[in-house]
């Protein structure tokens, strides 16, 4: 008889480098992502070069999103983010100070969390362009809270966030 396959979930993962070698940073963390048991990166939306929010005076990132399908649990799939944050050189000193690389989880499923070690939908989600704008490219119609992603990011200041089309990342 067939044992019953494991469930696997829809997630979005938003990824940032603004330390040393960005892009490389960035396609490096893919390849590790899609060497993860449990992980399947179904999508790879474009690299945005973008004005950092919230500490001033440092270097612009370049954001992407991933969509993963995953049979990990979401705590599971924090953990594993973090572990490719470490093997990439992330050091935590200043909070939202550079980085070499921040995997965030956007959403999981529709699971909606409140604890503070892994918050969903990201807590910050709605009102970043830097995120929204490449979600929107690959889940416009995802639903986040009570508005879709498209609308989302169409109300969004999106004019730090510049579409880097010679930097895809497949
Ligand atoms: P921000 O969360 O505003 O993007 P950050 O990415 O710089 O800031 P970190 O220092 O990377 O913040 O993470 C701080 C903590 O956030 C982590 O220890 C983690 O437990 C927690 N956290 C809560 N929700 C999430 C989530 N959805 N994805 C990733 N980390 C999360
Ligand atoms: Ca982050
Ligand atoms: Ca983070």
């Amino acid at each position: 008889m067939r044992k019953n396959a494991t469930p696997v979930t829809p997630a979005y993962l938003g990824l940032g480098s603004n330390l040393g070698d960005r892009a490389r940073y960035l396609s490096e963390a893919i390849r590790l992502l899609r060497r993860l048991a449990g992980i399947r990166v179904t999508a790879v939306s474009q690299v945005y070069d973008t004005t950092p929010v919230g500490v001033v005076g440092q270097p612009n990132y370049l954001n992407l999103v991933a969509g993963i399908e995953t049979e990990l649990p979401a705590a599971q799939l924090l953990t594993a983010c973090q572990g490719i944050e470490q093997a990439l050189g992330r050091t935590r000193d200043v909070r939202w100070g550079p980085r070499t690389l921040d995997i965030d989880i956007l959403c999981y499923g529709d699971l909606v969390s409140t604890n503070a070690a892994l918050t969903l939908p990201h807590p910050r989600l709605a009102e970043r362009a830097f995120v929204l704008v490449p979600l929107a490219t690959l889940a416009p119609d995802l639903t986040i809270g009570e508005k879709t992603v498209r609308e989302l990011a169409a109300l969004t200041d999106r004019t730090g966030v510049r579409e880097c089309p010679e930097n895809g990342i497949g």
